[in-house]
């Protein structure tokens, strides 16, 4: 009585999955044309934190948010906790300007003085 268990293992390839219906980013329908939007602010492209003054920064496509209507330069760097911000003529120019918002903004100018000086 000898019994050899041989187990087939009839794998069954789960092949046939149901092509997901996720569908790429929505064309834009004419209700909200701004390409760029942040958390419901139309012509932001990101928010950074800045490591030199420790503000937060907002890059803005110009064209595309309200605030800076009619701006000469399709971009621009804002200090939102000082409410200064600088017009670039590039995005790349908006994205270098986070790293030193003391070129633009006052106040983060003088607080880096004031932390400078101290820590000197
Ligand atoms: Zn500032």
């Amino acid at each position: 009585m000898t019994a050899t268990k041989t187990t087939t293992k009839k794998a069954t390839p789960a092949k046939a999955e149901p092509t997901p219906t996720k569908k790429a980013a929505p064309k834009s329908s004419g209700k909200s044309t701004a390409k760029y939007n942040v958390a419901g602010y139309p012509g932001l492209a990101r928010t950074v934190r800045s490591r030199l003054s420790g503000t937060q920064l907002s890059i803005w496509f110009t064209a595309e948010a309200p605030q800076f209507k009619g701006a000469s330069k399709p971009w621009a760097i804002e200090c939102e906790d000082h409410g200064k911000s600088k017009l670039c003529d590039t995005r790349t120019e908006a994205r270098m300007h986070r790293e030193d918002p003391v070129t633009f903004c006052p106040t983060c100018k003088a607080a880096f003085k004031r932390t400078s000086k101290k820590a000197a």
